[in-house]
């Protein structure tokens, strides 16, 4: 195990095994927040220091990649210490950095306009390989918080990872370490039913966002495989407990996707379907993947179909797609790279 894989407890168990006092944990931990080569954790004697380097693995990700967009959004690819590579994305908003966190090697979800899915699911990522994104990417802006957001949306399904990320998660959170709060935390799933109503019971409010991309199940089912196991009922319902129990208004991430999800009928069955739920929708233009034959929609097609869901009377915005020209969306810059090699 890296050390970026433990806590505090496990940290110190670490240390005593190298004879090292418990209170030698925090300071270690502070260190490895910061992304610190062991050289310089200067409140650390030397001997442990060089101890520590003969013996442990920080638990860093390694760049192989880094692409910089007009509009100020980096899209990193990293290397695991087992050679699997895995993307992130730096946005940089008004409202503060974001960066947006794979959570497994591939994905085995299978969504048909998603690039992350092309082979399928390699492996989970530990939550210290989670945590080894957001330390690069934050300590590249220039330490301390640079990023002030994060969001579950890069490569994997979260809920498919569950005890890693819900470990990642409070790690992330910790006073001691990072100290993200959960208002400034995003979770996107596809729906999986039993983990919604499991992480509702977790006491951690994080925003919890829903990939719908169809109303009805019948369509949903031609492009989400995950379709064919739940229900949009039993989904919405573990929505509503979700929102219940945490205050936080769910977010609806909804691919516009030309001619087959944004006609009328399209915004009458959400409206029917979200009736009763707290939320927003986020409307996203398709981005064109190579691994897909979905054709994106023209901004017309957008605003279009965003107007349709406004008089409806649903609340929904067209979500901005950053960094296009990188291949912004998940899964599309490490198949270039699986391609190329
Ligand atoms: N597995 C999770 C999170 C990963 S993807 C989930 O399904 O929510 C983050 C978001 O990007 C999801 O809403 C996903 O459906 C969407 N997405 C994937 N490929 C896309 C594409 N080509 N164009 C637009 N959105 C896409």
């Amino acid at each position: 195990m890296s050390l970026l894989d433990q806590n505090i407890p496990e940290l110190e168990e670490t240390l005593a095994a190298l004879g090292e006092p418990k209170f030698r944990a925090k300071q270690l931990y502070a260190w490895l927040a910061a992304g610190a080569a062991f050289e310089e954790m200067t409140n650390l004697p030397k001997s442990l220091r060089e101890k520590l380097r003969d013996a442990q693995q920080e638990g860093y990700v390694e760049p192989i990649e880094v692409l910089k967009a007009e509009d100020g959004t980096r899209k990193y690819l990293f290397r695991l210490a087992d050679g699997n590579t895995v993307e992130s994305v730096l946005m940089r908003k008004n409202y503060g950095n974001t960066l947006c966190l794979s959570t497994q090697v591939g994905c085995r979800m299978g969504c048909a306009f998603c690039a992350s899915c092309k082979n399928g699911l390699i492996r989970n990522l530990t939550p210290g390989e989670m945590l080894a994104q957001f330390i690069f990417a934050n300590r590249e802006l220039g330490g301390g918080r640079s990023i002030k957001n994060i969001v579950l949306m890069g490569m994997g399904e979260p809920f498919d990872n569950y005890d890693h990320v819900a470990a990642f998660l409070r790690r992330v959170n910790d006073a001691n370490g990072l100290g993200v709060s959960w208002r400034d935390i995003s979770l996107s799933t596809c729906g999986l039913v039993p983990q919604i109503l499991r992480f509702a019971q977790e006491n951690m409010p994080v925003h919890l966002c829903l990939s719908l991309h169809a109303p009805t199940d019948e369509k949903r089912r031609k492009i989400m495989p995950a379709a064919k196991k739940w229900k949009l009922e039993e989904i919405i319902s573990a929505l509503k407990c979700y929102f219940e129990k945490t205050g936080r208004r769910i977010i609806i991430e909804y691919a516009i996707i030309p001619g087959f999800n944004d006609g009328q009928e399209d915004a009458s069955a959400l409206r029917a379907l979200l009736a009763g739920l707290n939320c927003h929708i986020n409307l996203i233009p398709l981005n064109k993947v190579p691994e897909c034959s979905f054709a994106p929609p023209t901004k017309h097609q957008v605003y279009a179909f965003a107007n349709m869901l406004k008089r409806q009377g649903l609340s929904a915005t067209v979500r901005h797609s950053a960094g296009q020209e990188i291949l912004g969306a998940c899964g599309q810059l490490r198949n270039r790279t699986l391609e190329n090699s």
